[in-house]
């Protein structure tokens, strides 16, 4: 059979919906093809399956592409705001919980089913276990061909997301489509993942695998994030790991600040005469877990009374302690990765419509695009603001 509709949107995940149900509500006919049983599985897995849907403070300095300026469009005129008010009217109950993140009260498939049901309520027809084999460009427009017959459609939008989470549908077909009418790819990898370490480095810290350090700082280079560390049998994860994968490259330096809130040298120097007759772990250990204060001690300046070291070389462990060297060796990869950085190239996409400047009427939103957000909802933001750019104009 052949059919016909208007835009056809390949991948029924956050930006595929929110364009859906954007382009459903000026009264296009809208088809979204997912091979998928379940549409919207990520949303559902995320967030701790409470989804961390959006933030408050979204500024285009949060996203990582190649070029930084391509987000401000679509961001600007799809704010975190916007979301809300639809969350809103669906009584949907959130709250903030650190630094702008927002969050249901309940369960993330309270989002998942608003937007299925706007998506109902404008008339979009989801085809869930659905397959592409091949696209074509008919004069204007696509023919599609899958596992459920053929479609000619006038607008092509690809929203199949990136490589994370292969178990969850992810798969590389927009990449090959991307390349299959001409666009560039940049590069893609791992991010918001956890980072793993070999050989000596792992011997130094994977029995403390289970262990959390409520406040660390994680550097690589001049980019830093501080929040909760935890120490794995195969590395090292918490939110600042997984911002800071996204900056770091194997061979990249990393370090860790073990104590962000207090100036290591000069406390160290203060216990130092006060507490002369005590050993060094016992006054780490006033600030950071005991365990870890043991093995740093170990890994460092060894563990004596603090009378038996002289001023400089507890300032520079005090230093050390700001800037901890972690030799890291990899990450996690796909397989538990939050997000893909890279994607289909933004040099040749509308930063406003998100359409291809080779091919009229096709589009690229999400993930699958050349642009990663930090941890926090704003991939999600930027799914939502992408999908309503492509949407508003398909
Ligand atoms: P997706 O939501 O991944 O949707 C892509 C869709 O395309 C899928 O339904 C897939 O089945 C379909 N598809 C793929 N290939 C094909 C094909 N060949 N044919 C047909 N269909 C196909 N971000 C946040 O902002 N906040 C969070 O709390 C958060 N938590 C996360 C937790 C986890 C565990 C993971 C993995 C990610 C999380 N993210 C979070 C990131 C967020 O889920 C993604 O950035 C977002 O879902 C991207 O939206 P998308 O629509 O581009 O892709």
């Amino acid at each position: 059979a052949q059919l016909q509709t208007d835009v056809v949107i390949v991948g029924a995940g956050a930006a595929g919906l929110m364009c859906a149900l954007t382009a459903g509500a000026r009264g296009r006919r809208v088809v979204v093809l997912d091979h998928a049983n379940r549409a919207g599985k990520k949303i559902l897995m995320s967030g701790g399956g409470r989804c961390n849907f959006t933030n408050l403070d979204v500024r285009p300095g949060h996203y990582l592409s190649a070029n930084p300026h391509f987000v401000k469009s679509a961001l600007a005129r799809y704010t975190p705001w916007d979301f809300i008010a639809m969350v809103d009217r669906h009584g949907i109950a959130w709250h903030e919980k650190e630094a702008g993140q927002l969050f249901c009260d309940d369960s993330s498939k309270q989002i998942q089913q608003m937007l299925l049901s706007e998506c109902a309520q404008v008339g979009v027809r989801i085809e869930l276990g659905c397959s592409v084999s091949a696209v074509e460009t008919g004069g204007p427009g696509f023919k599609l061909e899958t596992t459920r017959g053929s479609w000619l459609c006038s607008s092509l939008v690809v929203a199949t997301g990136g490589l994370s989470i292969p178990s969850m549908g992810a798969s590389g077909w927009g990449y090959q489509l991307a390349r299959q009418f001409g666009h560039e790819l940049v590069p893609t990898r791992a991010a918001l993942v956890p980072l793993t370490l070999s050989g000596r480095p792992l011997d130094d810290y994977a029995d403390l695998a289970g262990l959390a350090v409520d406040r660390v700082g994680a550097s690589v280079g001049s980019m830093r994030f501080d929040g909760g560390l935890l120490f794995t049998h195969r590395g090292l994860s918490g939110p600042p790991i997984l911002q800071i994968s996204s900056y770091w490259q194997p061979g990249d330096a990393l370090s860790l600040d073990f104590v962000p809130d207090r100036d290591m040298a000069e406390w160290l120097a203060g216990q130092r005469q006060a507490r002369p007759a005590v050993e060094l772990k016992t006054v780490l250990a006033d600030c950071l877990p005991r365990r870890l204060a043991q093995r740093l001690c170990d890994l460092g300046s060894g563990n004596r009374l603090l009378r038996q070291y002289d001023a400089k070389e507890l300032a520079a462990l005090g230093r050390k302690l700001h800037a901890w060297p972690v030799v890291a060796s990899g990450t996690e990869g796909w397989r538990t990765a939050e997000v893909t950085l890279g994607g289909v190239d933004t040099g040749e996409l509308s930063s406003s419509t998100m359409e291809s400047r080779r091919v009229k009427g096709l589009h690229f939103i999400g993930e699958v695009v050349d642009v990663t957000g930090h941890l926090g909802g704003y991939n999600f933001q930027w799914a939502w603001a992408s999908g309503h750019a492509a949407g508003e104009v398909v």
